[in-house]
């Protein structure tokens, strides 16, 4: 099975990358796509602890939006890590990601919701990027609410009062510069419409233009109408079709493997990176 879209603690999933590639192994995953949001880190660990029978996709998913306030998620598979302008596009995200906590935690706390700053990070791992779903395990901690869900359900959602954007890049800028690394780019979850809004039809062309390489059409989050509209689109502009479990450890009930990728559909998406740069024993 191919699962091209994955978390691990070094964002907001709660796995070690080698608890991951130990589960991947276990659920019967032969290709995994490591995508821990807007960061490399995570990479080091899972080429350390790969074994026989499981090959890493290394990848990153990457934070976007936008000139509307959008939000765009891009994940960058089989990019070059030594790319300067990628890398230094990734880390202005996860700095800027502290400065919008902050002032989430300042909405909340203006609301009586008491939780610091403090209290978020210590929900987070070294070196790990973060994310609301830090806040969500911090307010869980403190008893506010019972779990991740509840947190984003009540409080933490696009829709919500408290929310807050961060700094990212425009989507159509996350695809070339992806594409200058040598990677190839897929959207995630585009019409995921209970996550907030979605791009328009508009936008998905401008994203095609600048070189999406493929769409994720398998996703928990998507409705059979919304895949039925992905696959048509898909297959309009010639894109790759995806399908993964963006599989967060416990954070989320979607379990690795629970979308995949045909066989066909990773060759060709693979063949459209400038190297091979798979990982395996
Ligand atoms: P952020 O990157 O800080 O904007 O937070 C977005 C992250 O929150 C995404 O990666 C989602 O996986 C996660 N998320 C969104 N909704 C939920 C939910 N209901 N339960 C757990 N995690 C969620
Ligand atoms: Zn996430
Ligand atoms: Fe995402
Ligand atoms: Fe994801």
């Amino acid at each position: 099975m191919i699962d091209l879209h994955t978390h691990t603690n070094f964002s907001d999933g709660t796995d070690s990358p080698t608890q991951l590639i130990n589960k991947a192994l276990a659920a019967g995953i032969s290709v995994l796509g490591l995508t821990d949001h807007d960061s490399i880190s995570g990479w080091q660990e899972a080429i350390t602890a790969l074994r026989p029978g499981i090959s890493l996709v290394p990848g990153a998913e990457i934070s976007c939006q936008t000139p509307d306030g959008i939000s765009v998620h891009i994940l960058g598979l089989l990019f070059d890590s030594e790319n300067l302008e990628l890398m230094s596009t990734m880390q202005a995200t996860r700095e800027n990601r502290h400065g919008r906590m902050a002032k989430i935690i300042t909405r909340l706390n203006e609301a009586g919701i008491e939780i610091s700053m403090q209290d978020v990070l210590d929900q987070l791992a070294d070196g790990a990027t973060l994310g609301r779903p830090h806040l969500a395990d911090a307010l869980v901690k403190k008893g506010v609410v019972a779990s991740r869900d509840e947190a984003f359900t009540q409080m933490l959602h696009n829709k919500s009062k408290y929310y807050v954007s961060h700094y990212s890049p425009l989507p159509e800028a996350a695809i070339k510069m992806i594409k200058a690394a040598g990677g190839v780019s897929v959207i995630a979850h585009p019409m995921a419409s209970h996550r907030g809004r979605t791009i328009s039809l508009e936008t998905f062309g401008s994203l095609i233009d600048a070189g999406l390489d493929g769409v994720e059409v398998d996703h928990r989050d998507h409705s059979p109408d919304e895949k039925t509209q992905l696959i048509e689109l898909a297959k309009q502009n010639n894109l790759v079709m995806t399908g993964a479990s963006d599989y967060h450890g416990n954070g989320k009930l979607n379990q690795l493997g629970e979308y995949v990728t045909m066989p066909e559909q990773w060759e060709r998406l693979e063949a459209r990176a400038n190297k091979r740069r798979v990982i395996k024993l």
